[in-house]
C-alpha cells in the first residue's frame, strides 16, 4: 500500500507549532513514508497558544500516531502529556509526541539530531569547547543540554527575557555540573554590559542561534552579537534553515567561519522521530534527497 493512496487506515502525523509554514517537517516524513510503502502521512497544522491543549487532546481523540511539536509550543505542551522520555525530562521541552494506545509520551531529538549534524556538517566535537548559544526556548534547552552531555567545557547563553536564559543555564549547571553563564542581551541604553557578551563571544568555538531572527517572516534579522570580532577558527550554527542562508550565516561567513544551517539538525531530528513513530530505520538518504530537492 503506498501512502498516496489515502483509506480509512491511514496514519495520520502532523506538526503542531505557530507558524508552520516554513516548515519542511511534512516534505521530509512523507519522503520516508512513501519509500518505504507505509501507509501513513504527515501535515502541518497552525495551532495558536491558546489552542494547544485541545489540539492535543484530539491526537488522542482523532487517534494520530503522532506530533512534532515546534516553536512556540515545547515546553508548554509538557502540562498536556501522559509521561516524559529523558530526554525531554533533561531538557524541559518536548519536540516529539508518540500516541502508543492513548498514552502520550513527549521526547526531545532536537538534541541529538544537533550534535551529528555538528559533527557531519562541520566535524565539530563540543567535548571541551566553549560554546555561547542565543535564545532560551525549547530549541536552546534541547541544544545546550546536549552540548553539556557532549562534555562542553563552558556554556554561555544570552537571551531578550534575561530569567529564561538565568533558568536554562541553572538547569544545565545543575543537571550536568558544566560552567555556564548568562551574559546580557545587548540593548542599546546598556552598553557597558555588552562588554562581557563581547568577550565570551571573542573565545567560543561555537556559536548557535537558536532564536528564530532570521527566519522566513522575520527575515533579515540576527540576534545582536559583535559579529566584526569573529574570527576563522569559531564554527557559527543557525538552527533556521528557511531561508537557508540567514545574516547571522552571512555574517560568520564573510569573517572566514565555518557556518551552517539547520538542515543537518532537521533530518537528524527527524530520523529520530520517525523511527520513534514506526519502530523502523529512517531512510536517512531518501529524506536527504527530499531535503534537498524541496530546498531548490
Ligand atoms: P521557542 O521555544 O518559541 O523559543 C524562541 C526563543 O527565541 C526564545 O528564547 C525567545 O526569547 C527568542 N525570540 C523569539 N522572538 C524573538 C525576537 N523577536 N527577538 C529576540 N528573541 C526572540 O522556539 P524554539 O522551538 O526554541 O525555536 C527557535 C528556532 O529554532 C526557530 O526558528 C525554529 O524553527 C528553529 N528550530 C530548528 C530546528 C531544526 O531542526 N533545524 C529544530 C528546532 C528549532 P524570549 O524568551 O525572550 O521570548
Amino acid at each position: 500500500m503506498s501512502s498516496v493512496y489515502i483509506d480509512t487506515d491511514t496514519q495520520v502525523y502532523a506538526l503542531f507549532g505557530h507558524p508552520v509554514k516554513h516548515s519542511f517537517s511534512p516534505v521530509l516524513h512523507n519522503s520516508a513514508f512513501k519509500y518505504l510503502n507505509l501507509n501513513y502521512i504527515y501535515t502541518a497544522f497552525d495551532i495558536m497558544p491558546r489552542n494547544l491543549e485541545p489540539a492535543i487532546f484530539a491526537v488522542e481523540m482523532l487517534n494520530l500516531g503522532g506530533v512534532n511539536i515546534t516553536i512556540p509550543h515545547k515546553e508548554k505542551v509538557i502540562d498536556f502529556l501522559d509521561e516524559l522520555d529523558i530526554s525531554a525530562q533533561l531538557s524541559g521541552s518536548v519536540n516529539t509526541v508518540v500516541n502508543r494506545n492513548n498514552k502520550l509520551t513527549g521526547y526531545n531529538t532536537d538534541g541529538p539530531g544537533f550534535t551529528r549534524s555538528l559533527q557531519e556538517d562541520c566535524s565539530f566535537n563540543p567535548a571541551k569547547k566553549t560554546v555561547l548559544i542565543a535564545g532560551a526556548g525549547g530549541a536552546a534547552r534541547a541544544v545546550g543540554m546536549q552540548l553539556a552531555l557532549s562534555g562542553a567545557s563552558a556554556i554561555g547563553i544570552f537571551n531578550r527575557r534575561s530569567e529564561k536564559a538565568s533558568e536554562l543555564a541553572q538547569k544545565i549547571k545543575e543537571s550536568t555540573g558544566v560552567s555556564t553563564e548568562v551574559l546580557p542581551w545587548p540593548r542599546e541604553e546598556h552598553p557597558v554590559q555588552q562588554k562581557s557578551l563581547s568577550s565570551f563571544f571573542s573565545q567560543a568555538d561555537l556559536v548557535v542561534n537558536c532564536t528564530p531572527l532570521g527566519m522566513s517572516g522575520v527575515a533579515g534579522q540576527m540576534p545582536p552579537l559583535p559579529y566584526h570580532l569573529a574570527n576563522p577558527g569559531q564554527v557559527a550554527y543557525d538552527l533556521i534553515y528557511n531561508p537557508r542562508q540567514t545574516r547571522f550565516i552571512k555574517k560568520f561567513k564573510e569573517k572566514g567561519c565555518t557556518a551552517v544551517n539547520g538542515t543537518g539538525m532537521l533530518l537528524h531530528q527527524g530520523a529520530q522521530a520517525f523511527e520513534l513513530w514506526t519502530g523502523l530505520s529512517a531512510p536517512l538518504d531518501v529524506m536527504h534527497r527530499a531535503l534537498q530537492n524541496y530546498i531548490k
